[in-house]
């Protein structure tokens, strides 16, 4: 069965080294200084190898199963949710107003790192109740607030997403639900929601499900769309659980993972429900909560991606085959073991070198969401809104390529379950379809962010990399290894970019043919300036001659690996995206 270590130390290079969190002017982040966050990140990484990972094969065999109209979670799920609970987990990130710790998104997601790397679908139930939580933060009334918010940061409520139907899930301006309003203020929910993620389970008291549906004689297509709060139970004004509400599980997703996550139909039949924020307004209240999602699924992909290498190296060292081509390295052993192949070197450090780039790409995503909520910081929210679809979209596909390649590095026992690594790359391939499948975060990227607000955010974002190189120019530690990779991918991404001003207004189809591709140029050019980064924090704690010097130079040279072989991709990106919209559309739909 495979095993789960907190990767510690890496992230609190990330935060410290890399972002210095505590010297940071947001407020909250003083707080952050390294005993802080190493106490916390190994209290629960202790959660997350000892409960969450034993049970992530558990979840996987067993899955959910609908009994009596109600979801009955894989053997141990409740107890080690109970255990979440009472530790105070779900309450990390979460307003103290209404229950919560008050930590900055930033802590919430290394720690979210760790449990989703554990135990994917586990974590889904409590991460689902976040987004409702933020969902009604930012738009509910006071008393809605009050009802429904601490209930839910210590997930003895927890929550869902209602968005997808059976005929629209990227389209939801076909939305068919509708919400009839009553003489009361609140209104009938009728419609079929389809698969809703944690949509029912036995781990909680009750479920609030935020529902997108359309108000009757409301606009056409998707400016109609209102969110409601439907509770699976209903709720007296003292907070005391009532009767049944009108919603009910039509049946359980069969899937090609996380299966101990429950993927529900939903069907509501005048359900009674309660307006979230203002009538017709359902998206933008989405909206507002879209970057924190998004960047919660790409922690999905990367934690994937962390767990099925982990794995991956230990057996790459046990596993005897073959020997070293350059003499011997267990002469007194049969065979050597596979670690010593150069090919096998190669896919780890694929996998290496991607995971820790991802992962300092990520918490500054989150750095930046922190910037944003708690300084009003424009500047910030900018940059992380024209950064959440390459975040989104390209630690989700690389995520899920990194577990298929920890796979191959078992051969045919990859293949097999009982090696267990087959579930991570099941359980990651979800991350590259929901919460907006790739193709549309490239098209978000493409058709909207890049141009959003004059194309002021992606300006920005060349100034960063530019500034960074400049600054270190003088430093020949990092010029020929980092900085000088770096300047040309850069190059690459402004050259597309401009190819997209050029040809994008004449012919849409020559910017959305190239979109996907974008959507990877760009994740590579900030994993380049996230290793350049973090090659100058590297270098300089080696230059001060404190701390671990073996972990330090290991940082440089994945950093370089990834430099020398993953960045120049975005050459074959940008060459893809010139050849324009021709060898995508020559053939007509009858051609296929
Ligand atoms: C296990 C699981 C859990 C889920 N959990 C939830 C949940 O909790 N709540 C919820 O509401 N939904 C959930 N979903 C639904 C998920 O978000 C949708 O499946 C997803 O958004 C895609 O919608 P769709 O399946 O209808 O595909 P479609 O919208 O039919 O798209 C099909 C394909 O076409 C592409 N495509 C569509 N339109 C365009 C376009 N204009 N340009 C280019 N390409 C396009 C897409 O990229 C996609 O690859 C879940 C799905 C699964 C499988």
């Amino acid at each position: 069965m495979p095993s789960y270590t907190a990767p510690v130390n890496d992230i609190q290079f990330v935060l410290h080294a890399l972002l210095d969190a505590p010297s940071q002017d947001i407020p909250g982040y003083s707080e952050l200084d390294a005993d802080f966050t190493a106490a916390v990140l190994e209290e629960a990484g202790k959660i997350a190898g000892n409960v969450l990972a034993p049970l992530n094969a558990v979840g996987d065999r067993e899955g959910c199963v609908l009994e009596n109209g109600v979801v009955r979670t894989p053997t141990g799920f409740k107890d080690a949710f109970d255990q979440m609970k009472e530790g105070g987990w779900t309450a990390l990130d979460c307003d103290p107003e209404f229950g919560g710790q008050g930590m900055p998104v930033l802590l919430g997601t290394a720690v979210g790192e760790l449990f989703s790397g554990a135990n994917q679908s586990f974590t889904m139930y409590q991460g689902l109740t976040h987004g409702a939580y933020s969902a009604i933060h930012a738009h509910g009334t006071e008393a809605q607030k009050a009802k429904w918010l601490p209930r839910m940061v210590s997930c003895d409520w927890t929550g869902t997403m209602n968005l997808t139907e059976p005929h629209c899930g990227t389209d939801l301006g076909l939305m068919r639900t509708k919400a009839v309003p009553q003489d009361d203020g609140s209104y009938r929910i009728t419609g079929q929601k389809i698969f809703i993620s944690a949509g029912d389970h036995d781990m909680s008291a009750n479920v609030v499900h935020l529902v997108l549906a359309k108000i009757p004689g409301g606009p056409e297509g998707i400016k109609g769309v209102s969110l409601f709060i439907v509770p699976k139970f209903l709720v007296d004004d003292e907070g005391t659980i009532g009767a049944r509400n009108g919603v009910s599980v039509g049946k359980l997703e069969e899937k090609m993972g996380i299966h101990g996550n429950s993927t529900c139909v939903m069907n509501y039949d005048e359900a009674e429900g309660y307006l979230l924020g203002s009538e017709h307004k359902g998206m933008r209240a989405m909206f507002t909560m879209m970057n924190e999602a998004r960047l919660g699924v790409a922690m999905q992909g990367m934690a994937q991606a962390e767990a099925a290498y982990q794995n991956a190296v230990i057996y790459a060292k046990d596993r005897l085959q073959g020997r070293a081509v350059t003499g011997a390295e267990n002469p007194d052993g049969p065979a050597d073991p596979l670690i010593v192949h150069p090919d096998v070197r190669r896919n780890l450090m694929d996998q290496k070198s991607f995971v820790e780039g991802a992962r300092a790409f990520m918490l500054w995503g989150a750095n930046l969401l922190d910037r944003s909520h708690r300084m009003n910081d424009a500047e910030a929210e900018g940059l992380v809104s024209l950064l959440t679809p390459v975040l989104k979209g390209f630690l989700t596909d690389k995520g899920f390529e990194c577990a298929v390649a920890a796979q191959q590095v078992y051969g045919g026992h990859g293949y097999i379950e009982e090696w267990g690594m087959s579930q991570f790359a099941r359980d990651a391939r979800i991350t590259q379809i929901y919460e907006g499948a790739n193709g549309v975060q490239a098209l978000d990227l493409v058709g909207r962010k890049l141009a959003a607000d004059g194309g002021k955010h992606v300006m920005g974002f060349f100034e960063l990399v530019k500034a960074f190189i400049k600054e270190n120019e003088g430093d020949e530690a990092l010029k020929a290894d980092f900085l000088e990779p770096l300047k040309s991918a850069s190059k690459d991404l402004q050259a597309a970019g401009m190819f997209f001003m050029q040809h994008g207004m004449k012919n849409p189809n020559a910017a959305l043919s190239g979109s996907y591709d974008f959507m990877h140029l760009f994740g590579h050019v900030c994993l380049g300036l996230m290793w350049a980064r973090m090659a100058k924090a590297a270098s300089t704690a080696l230059a001060s001659q404190t701390g671990d010097a073996a972990f330090y130079e290991t940082k440089l040279a994945t950093g370089r690996y990834y430099m020398a072989r993953q960045l120049p991709a975005t050459k074959m990106h940008l060459a893809r995206i010139e050849s324009g919209a021709a060898p995508v559309m020559a053939l007509s739909a009858a051609a296929f």
